[in-house]
């Protein structure tokens, strides 16, 4: 088969689906990176910077509004949505005339594009994406956030499961019934469709796509979606996955010479071992430096997109440390523009060591404990990060944050369905667990602690993938009852005891614990009557 009628094929179905008439559209199919850098050119403001990679902005929204998602409320997936403050019901209705509008917007332009590619690496489970949309940019994100099919792949492509509708560009009507802004990202599970309205940031077609693996895959495969990145070694093949929130480590840490890389964000963890959504990275950009961040900074070349970072009018280098359009600077590439990529994304081998990322600002965690099976579900759970203050508006508390299951904005299902189906893993699996705080130690962030360093959270993950750490000997940390190492190779011994160096003394030491612990205790009483007894003892005691 010719490309051009692989191409009408696509093509016709959605000309079908927009009633494209007598339109003059110009669809493209898969268009490479070059022809959509061409068309991007077009618009005001984008650029190509002094290393080759597409400049882009997303106009107003440069991060995700999760006030604005809904899913339709229909009979095929009801009762089994997590319905709250995360999944917001919409009704058929609505859906009918958001999408509808969405439609009608896309026939209004001169270029459309159809990107169709994988979710998930596992063949077993991959579900075909087709992403329609209108700007350049936002088809070129999407072909390196997804998994790029072969030439054959895309000739038996076929129809999609699962299609994206972006209409970002245009507004949401807020008289439509159930409408509270301009903005909407819903996602229908019985036509198995997005639309999105009223925003332009490409993360939203991201995670929405991992919304999607959350619900299908334990509901259709007994497959458990997860919010981590995932590594391997080179020799011993041993694999680990690192959960946390955003900027407790995931990219970073996941990210090891000695080790090859599975992904950075986003993976699923069936009977057959682990594998990546995605087929991309969706890199922070504030502060990266090339001494610090070889792998990242040298990604962003030819094909990869950059995400509303400021650049030199003259020179088109891109100023890392500008934050004037905002702290979320954001780059997509390819996952094979990191050198160390594990391809194709997956592993035969069930995890050996489990890793529960967070980022205390409060200076009480250790740097490193040793989690019982109980201790890592209601860790999981909870999913306890701080998020520290932006400079710019002074300094004001640390704010503690919980997000279940270390996701809890992209979760489709209730919190204890992962946690479950996570517990039941690691039971047949024996995995090690371990709590790695990358945040402040020897005191909190406002009373002159300072941030792990980076290089012995590193000795740590050396010490956990050699094996010693498990064999090291252990003391018990009172309160949150966390087994602590007392040796660690190429780590100071003091650090490792956070109530022994804690600056100001035991007793405020003692202090901050409880403060922590009662943050804990209080989250944690929403799932009281869900999770066991035998988790729910294994908080802290208040
Ligand atoms: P997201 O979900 O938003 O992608 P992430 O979990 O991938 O977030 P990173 O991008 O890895 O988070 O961010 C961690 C940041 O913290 C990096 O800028 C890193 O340099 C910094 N950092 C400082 N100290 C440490 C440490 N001890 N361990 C890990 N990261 C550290
Ligand atoms: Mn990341």
């Amino acid at each position: 088969m010719s490309p051009s009628k692989i191409h009408r094929s696509a093509e016709s179905s959605i000309r079908d689906e927009l009633n494209l008439g007598e339109e003059v559209v110009t669809i493209r199919h898969n268009a490479p990176a070059a022809l959509l850098y061409e068309d991007a050119l077009e618009e005001h403001d984008t650029a190509i910077s002094s290393t080759g990679a597409l400049i882009a902005f997303s106009g107003k929204k440069t991060g995700r509004s999760p006030k604005d998602k809904r899913i339709v409320d229909e009979a095929t997936s009801s009762n089994n949505i997590w319905w709250g403050p995360v999944n917001k019901k919409c009704s058929e209705k609505t859906w009918l005339v958001n999408r509808e509008r969405a439609a009608d917007y896309l026939k209004t332009r001169d270029h459309l594009y159809i990107v169709d590619a994988y979710a998930g690496w596992d063949p077993r489970y991959r579900i075909k994406v087709r992403v329609v949309c209108a700007r350049a940019y936002h088809a070129l994100f999407m072909t390196n956030m997804l998994i790029r099919p072969s030439q054959q792949e895309l000739k038996n492509f076929g129809e999609p499961d699962f299609t994206v509708w972006n209409a970002g560009q245009f507004p949401a009507n807020t008289h439509t019934e159930g409408m509270s802004s301009k903005t909407t990202v819903e996602i229908n599970f019985k036509k198995m469709e997005m639309v999105i309205l009223g925003t332009e940031y490409a993360g939203e077609m991201k995670k929405g796509i991992f919304t999607v693996m959350f619900y299908l895959m334990p509901v259709s495969h007994n497959v458990l979606t997860l919010h981590s990145s995932a590594n391997q070694g080179i020799h011993k093949q041993d694999v680990t996955l690192f959960f946390g929130l955003s900027g407790t480590g995931k990219t970073t840490l996941s990210a090891d010479p000695h080790r090859e890389l599975i992904g950075d964000d986003e993976h699923c963890w069936s009977d057959h071992g682990v594998f990546n959504i995605e087929g991309g990275c969706y890199a922070k950009c504030i502060g990266l430096s090339q001494a610090k961040e070889p792998e990242i900074y040298n990604a962003i070349k030819f094909g990869a997109v950059l995400e509303n970072v400021a650049y030199d009018p003259n020179t088109r280098a891109v100023d890392y440390d500008d934050c004037t359009i905002t702290e979320n600077t954001r780059c997509a590439y390819p996952i094979e523009y990191i050198p160390s990529a594990k391809i194709p994304c997956m592993a035969d081998q069930h995890p050996s060591n489990i890793i529960l990322l967070t980022c205390d600002a409060s200076g009480v965690l250790p740097p490193v404990s040793h989690l019982s099976p109980q201790q890592v579900m209601y860790h999981f759970i909870s999913g306890y990060t701080s998020k520290v203050a932006g400079t710019e508006d002074g300094v004001t508390e640390p704010e503690a944050t919980f997000s279940s299951c270390f996701g809890q904005p992209f979760l489709a299902l209730h919190p204890m369905r992962y946690a479950e189906m996570l517990a039941e893993k690691m039971h047949q699996h024996k995995a090690n667990a371990w709590l790695i705080n990358t945040g402040w130690t020897g005191a909190g962030y406002l009373s002159g602690g300072q941030r792990c360093p980076l290089k012995y959270t590193r000795a740590i993950l050396d010490a956990i993938h050699d094996g010693s750490l498990v064999k090291s000997e252990f003391e018990t940390l009172p309160t949150f009852n966390l087994r602590i190492p007392t040796k660690v190779n190429n780590v100071p011994s003091n650090l490792l005891n956070p109530s022994k160096n804690w600056s100001e003394g035991s007793a405020k030491y003692g202090k901050a614990v409880q403060n922590l612990a009662n943050l804990f205790v209080d989250n944690f009483k929403k799932y009281e009557s869900e999770a066991t007894k035998e988790v729910l003892s294994a908080g802290p005691k208040a």
